[in-house]
C-alpha cells in the first residue's frame, strides 16, 4: 500500500492560512517529498512527519513556494536529527546549482557545513523514467514561468501511480500525462481563467471528460478557490489530508 499526505495545499501566498506545496508519498520501500516550500518545515512538524523518513525531495520547479524550504530542511536534518542516511534532491535540469544558490542567498551555504549525511543531487528530465530513492520517477514539461523550469511529476510507488501537475496553466497534453494515474494531484489556483500560468476550476470543468484517471484532487488553492463552497464535484485537498492507495 502507498499513501499520499498533503503537507501543504495553498498557492504561493499561503491563502487561507494554509501551507505551501508539499506532498509526502509513502511507498512500500520508502518516502519521497514532492516539493518543499518555505512553510514545509512547519507542515512536517505539525503533522508529526519525521524528516528522517524522507529519502528524497523532488522539486517540480524553482519557485520559492516549491523549493524554498530546502535550505532549512537540510540544516534541521543536521542539527536536530543528526541524520546519517543519504538525502537525494531531485529536480529539473540545474537543480544542484539552483538549490545551492538559494541556500547561499538565504544565509546557509551548503558548502559551509560539515554534513553528517550525503546530499545527492539528481536531474530529472522530461520523457524518461528513473529510479529516485525508493520510487521510479518521470517528468513532463508544464505551462508555467519558463525560467523556473516547470515540470509535472509522475511517481511510480510500488503498484501505484501518482501524477502531480506541479504549477501549470492549461495545455492540451495535460490529460494524457494524468491518464492511468491512481491519483492525480492537480493544481487549481484560480476560479476563472485569468492567467496563463495557473489552472482554473473553469478550465477543469470544461475539460473534465478528458481525464481518464483514478482519484483527482485539486490543490495549490488561491484565495478565491479556498473560499468556495461548491467545487463542481471535484475533490479538493486540505492541509493534512491523507489518501491511501
Ligand atoms: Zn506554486
Ligand atoms: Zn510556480
Amino acid at each position: 500500500m502507498s499513501e499520499v499526505v498533503f503537507v501543504g495545499t495553498s498557492d504561493a501566498f499561503g491563502s487561507g492560512g494554509r501551507r505551501q506545496s508539499a506532498y509526502l508519498v509513502r511507498a512500500p520501500s520508502g518516502a519521497v517529498l514532492l516539493d518543499c516550500g518555505t512553510t514545509t518545515g512547519t507542515g512536517l512538524a505539525a503533522l508529526g512527519i519525521p524528516r528522517d523518513e524522507i529519502d528524497a525531495i523532488v522539486v517540480s520547479h524553482f519557485h520559492a513556494d516549491h523549493f524554498g524550504g530546502i535550505p532549512l530542511f537540510l540544516l534541521a536534518s543536521l542539527y536536530q536529527d543528526d541524520r546519517h542516511k543519504p538525502l537525494r534532491i531531485a529536480g529539473p535540469p540545474d537543480v544542484e546549482a539552483r538549490v545551492r544558490r538559494a541556500a547561499e542567498a538565504l544565509g546557509h551555504p551548503i558548502e559551509s557545513q560539515d554534513w553528517s549525511f550525503p546530499i545527492q543531487f539528481q536531474e530529472i528530465r522530461a520523457g524518461g523514467e528513473s529510479a529516485v530513492g525508493p520510487v521510479r520517477l518521470g517528468a513532463f514539461p508544464t505551462r508555467h514561468s519558463p525560467e523556473a523550469h516547470p515540470h509535472g511529476v509522475v511517481v511510480q510507488a510500488g503498484a501505484r501511480r501518482i501524477v502531480y501537475s506541479g504549477d501549470t496553466g492549461w495545455f492540451d497534453e495535460l490529460p494524457a500525462h494524468a491518464a492511468g494515474a491512481d491519483l492525480f494531484v492537480c493544481e487549481c489556483t484560480l476560479v476563472q481563467r485569468s492567467f496563463e500560468y495557473h489552472l482554473s476550476l473553469e478550465e477543469l470543468v470544461e475539460n473534465r471528460e478528458r481525464f481518464d484517471c483514478g482519484r483527482l484532487v485539486l490543490t495549490h488553492l488561491g484565495e478565491e478557490m479556498r473560499s468556495l463552497t461548491d467545487y463542481a464535484g471535484f475533490d479538493v485537498a486540505d492541509d493534512g489530508l491523507s489518501i491511501k492507495l
